[in-house]
């Protein structure tokens, strides 16, 4: 049984990250996709709200768990079993930070692999922060946002402009 860690912020869920869930979800038996609570963030949706809609955007893939985590990745994949953190790659602006996350979780737990995949090129550039932007100057984020979420996404973006 290969389980896989997705981390992220997640704020809110894209098309971006949709596309690496699932290539994760073929790749692995079990795929947990974990919003990671960062403190320091300032985020417009909060922990619990960010796994509700991630649960209804994963909800017919049947290998796909969601949860939260305010411990170190590492730490939940030990107590959870996971031998593999799944990250996604976009253009090169992705690689420094992710590579030395990757390094540096390795030093934090030898058990864990980190693995990179690349979504598909419409979605290279996309990112949440992105999307807020767009949302922010009333764009239209449809292309961005999966479409079983999108009504509650932009109505809660447009709450918090
Ligand atoms: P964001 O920058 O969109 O806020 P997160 O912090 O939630 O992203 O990122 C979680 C993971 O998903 C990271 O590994 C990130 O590189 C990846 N990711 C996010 N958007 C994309 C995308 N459009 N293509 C590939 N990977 C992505």
């Amino acid at each position: 049984m290969r389980t896989a860690l997705c981390p992220g912020s997640f704020d809110p869920v894209t098309m971006g990250h949709l596309d690496i869930i699932q290539r994760a979800s073929g790749l692995f038996d079990k795929v947990i996709v974990l919003v990671a609570v960062n403190e320091e963030k300032k985020p417009v949706f909060s922990p619990d709200e960010r796994v509700e809609l991630i649960k209804r955007v994963t909800s017919s893939f049947d290998n796909v768990e969601v949860d939260q985590c305010r411990d170190l990745i590492v730490d939940y994949a030990r107590k959870h079993d996971a031998t593999a953190i799944v990250k996604g790659l976009r253009a090169i602006t992705d690689f420094e930070y992710e590579f030395q996350m990757a390094l540096i979780n390795r030093k934090l737990n030898n058990s864990v692999e980190t693995v990179f995949l690349t979504t598909s090129e419409e979605y290279m550039y996309l990112s949440s922060s992105a999307v807020k932007q767009v949302a922010h100057y009333g764009g239209d984020i449809s292309p961005f946002i999966p479409p079983q979420i999108l009504a509650d996404v932009e109505k809660r973006l447009k709450k918090s402009r």
